[in-house]
């Protein structure tokens, strides 16, 4: 009986081993396959050769997704009335987070808005032509008062989003660049935004509140930190797991590097500490990670590594060098195969808004 026990236990032996170098290598390299949410995924995600951003060759994920979330509602982003209330918004004065309701509207007013009747309804984009005006008179560089003859002003700007098929590629063993690439200097498009969250929201740059607030406009997020962009797609300004103040420092998602975005905290609830120029470090064994935050920038301040890419549409060729530059400012995708670059935004572009 002993014998048979020490038998087993030998043969054991290389398995123990196998299985104590695979940890080790899950503990660096997370298990992005079963971090996705699966009611996400359009599909099962595989693996395929890819050309990164650097015109590097390397195996990529290939992750197909409706990009509408299946784990919280969204909205509310404009109140109907003074009397409901709106999503948040960070005000250009004294920059708070601010829930879009009466106190706030009114603040505003006495600023030299008008965002309200006297009947109490609120000022806000009905429908997508209206929305289609603020991205023209935005992206078209319009001044106010061109903006108030012809364009919206005075109001809070919405749109219902629309589900999405995406195929973003993100490498599957994300390598560290000589130095990082700030967000203005990297090549990424409003189909991949900066990253993906696991349950197949993108996430984007920082909202331009400035160019928002030069017509007396907002566009609030709703409370999971989400809204609609100008090509209709869902996309989060700032993390559900920041909004919800979220402890357990789990991966919330994956940078267009492939490098992991973690949650507001590391796993043992304490504030991550000497986080990099673009939001990221390395320590206890977890490789290079990103944290998100409630302060600028946010989600990303930039990338680690090489980027991957994404398309509309469910797409088989992932070619980094060809993703429109410029931070995504009107950036347009890489050419798409079956089901590729179907929907065009507004005259524009409908790129992510550029970081500030
Ligand atoms: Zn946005
Ligand atoms: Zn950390």
């Amino acid at each position: 009986m002993v014998y048979k026990w020490l038998m087993n236990a030998s043969m054991l032996k290389p398995l123990f081993l196998l299985w104590a170098t695979t940890g080790l290598i899950a503990a660096t390299q997370p298990d992005v396959i079963s971090l996705f949410d699966k009611r996400a995924l359009v599909k099962p995600i595989t693996e395929i050769e890819g050309i990164l951003s650097d015109g590097s060759k390397s195996t990529v994920y290939k992750v197909v997704v409706r990009s509408l979330p299946t784990d919280h509602t969204m909205g509310p982003w404009a109140p109907a009335t003074l009397k409901d209330k709106g999503g948040y918004w960070e005000d250009t004065v004294d920059k708070k987070l601010h829930r879009v309701d009466a106190d706030y509207l009114k603040l505003l007013n006495k600023r030299g808005w008008n965002m309200f009747e006297a009947d109490g309804t609120v000022h806000h984009t009905k429908d997508r032509t209206e929305f289609d005006k603020v991205a023209r008179q935005e992206l078209g560089g319009w001044s106010y008062d061109e903006a108030l003859k012809a364009g919206v002003t005075n109001s809070v700007i919405e749109l219902q989003p629309l589900e999405q098929i995406v195929t973003i590629f993100l490498p599957k063993n994300p390598q560290a660049s000589a130095k990082p690439t700030m967000l203005r200097q990297a090549r990424f498009s409003p189909r991949s935004g900066l990253g993906i969250s696991t349950n197949g929201v993108r996430f984007f740059p920082p909202e331009p509140v400035d160019r928002i607030t030069a017509f007396h406009n907002i566009a609030p997020l709703d409370p999971k930190g989400g809204h609609t962009g100008f090509g209709h797609e869902y996309h989060y300004h700032r993390a559900p797991s920041v909004m919800d103040n979220d402890q357990t420092g789990k991966v919330v998602g994956f940078a267009l590097d492939g490098f992991p975005v973690r949650g507001p905290t590391e796993p043992d609830g304490s504030k991550p500490k000497d986080l990099d120029a673009i939001h990221g470090h390395d320590h206890g064994g977890l490789g290079y990670h990103y944290h998100v935050t409630d302060v600028w920038p946010y989600i990303l301040g930039g990338f680690k590594g090489p980027l991957g890419t994404a398309s509309l549409g469910d797409v088989d060729t992932c070619d980094a060098t060809k993703t429109g530059g410029d931070g995504g400012k009107g950036g347009k995708g890489p050419k798409g195969g079956k089901g590729g670059e179907g929907k065009k935004g507004p005259p524009g572009g409908g790129g992510p808004p550029e970081g500030k």
